[in-house]
């Protein structure tokens, strides 16, 4: 549920909406838009009596949404929501955004040399995992804080924001210092302790749909980030479990692209397409780029390696810079054609009538 207020409703009228609702144990999120305040419930609804609140003065109407990820659906929020991280702007009609790096982070040097090419291939933001999800416990575990510290200070050497998993609630904190964009990976997507954890950071959130989440069991999961008061989050598409039984998948996952153009149309927040994750292929890369761009993703997160068959972890998939720098010409290519056309993304998917309509 959510209560829109009529234009004329004073800050008073707001307030006691807000009173009303809080003294029955629920939060509140407050969207204040040009012309009307909508007040997001956050809670179990069943404990608000609406019927009371319809009467109050200034509301104009409680409004059902009927997804269970109320606080980030069109509906809610109408408009394509823009973040900005050290001054890139990252989805709405912006073009797209590059982040790329390696999968880990091995060392100073190897970082350094990496970010130096990937900015100069065009790259906007230096991805490095400290942290690393791992399937077995032989492999690499990633460098941990001194990770993190070579990601600082790369960063900060090379002027780049910086993204970084974080895998334990324990470590949200120290992540919040290190980057610039905390990284939440596939399969913690269900963690909701680290989801609030990374989220009361205040800083922006790379939320990946994990390999076997349906879109509305993603997209309540993020729900999670806005109730826990951040609304910087870009969505991430990484791809999904191939499919099991005799079906023997030539790729490592197979990268949902369906998917973009779904959330974007569900929700207002950037949508960025992994095809690194997605392919587990280097030969796979460019050409599922540009078709995650075609399909409206607003940025890509590709990993780099400037020895890829030497990469401590994803060394199948990681690509080298030269290639990123052909990834991104072509990629941007593929944006400016298509929002040069007669039907570029924005009218779409949020023009067409389309918008908040929900099953
Ligand atoms: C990664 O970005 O290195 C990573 C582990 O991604 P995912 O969580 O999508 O597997
Ligand atoms: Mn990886």
């Amino acid at each position: 549920m959510s209560i829109a207020m009529k234009p004329s409703a004073t800050s008073e009228d707001i307030n006691q909406v807000i009173r009303k609702v809080r003294s029955s144990g629920l939060r509140v999120d407050v969207s204040s838009g040009k012309f009307q305040t909508v007040i997001g419930i956050i809670g179990d609804e069943k404990k608000v009596d609406f019927d009371q609140i319809k009467s109050m003065p200034g509301v104009y109407d409680v409004l059902r949404i009927q997804v269970p990820y109320r606080l980030m659906s069109r509906t809610y929020i109408p408009k394509d929501v823009e973040l900005e991280v050290d001054g890139i702007k990252i989805g709405a009609d912006n073009p797209p955004v590059y982040m790329a790096g390696p999968c880990s982070i091995e060392s100073y040097e190897q970082l350094h040399r990496i970010g130096k090419q990937v900015k100069g291939a065009g790259a906007h933001i230096l991805r490095g995992g400290a942290y690393k999800p791992r399937t077995s416990v032989h492999s690499f575990q990633g460098l941990g804080l001194e990770g993190l510290r070579h990601l600082k200070n790369v960063g900060k050497d090379l002027d780049i924001p910086t993204v970084s998993e974080v895998r334990s609630e324990v470590d949200v904190e120290t992540i919040a210092k290190y980057c610039d964009i905390i990284q939440i990976g596939a399969r913690n997507m269900f963690n909701q302790d680290l989801i609030e954890a990374a989220a009361k950071q205040g800083k922006p959130i790379l939320f990946k749909r994990n390999f076997s989440a349906q879109i509305d069991e993603y997209l309540s999961f993020a729900e999670r980030i806005v109730a826990s008061g951040n609304k910087k989050i870009m969505l991430c598409e990484r791809g999904i479990m191939p499919l099991g039984g005799s079906f023997k998948s030539q790729t490592r996952f197979t990268l949902d692209l369906n998917a973009v153009p779904v959330l974007r149309k569900e929700t207002p927040f950037p949508v960025i397409a992994d095809p690194s994750h997605g392919t587990g292929r280097r030969d796979l890369i460019l050409p599922m780029s540009r078709a995650s761009i075609a399909s409206g993703a607003h940025g890509l997160m590709i990993e780099v390696h400037d020895r890829p068959n030497e990469a401590l972890s994803d060394a199948n998939q990681s690509i080298e810079p030269a290639l990123l720098a052909r990834i991104i010409k072509s990629c941007d290519l593929v944006y400016k054609t298509i929002n040069e056309s007669d039907s570029p993304f924005s009218s779409d998917l949020n023009g067409n009538g389309t918008q908040g309509q929900h099953h």
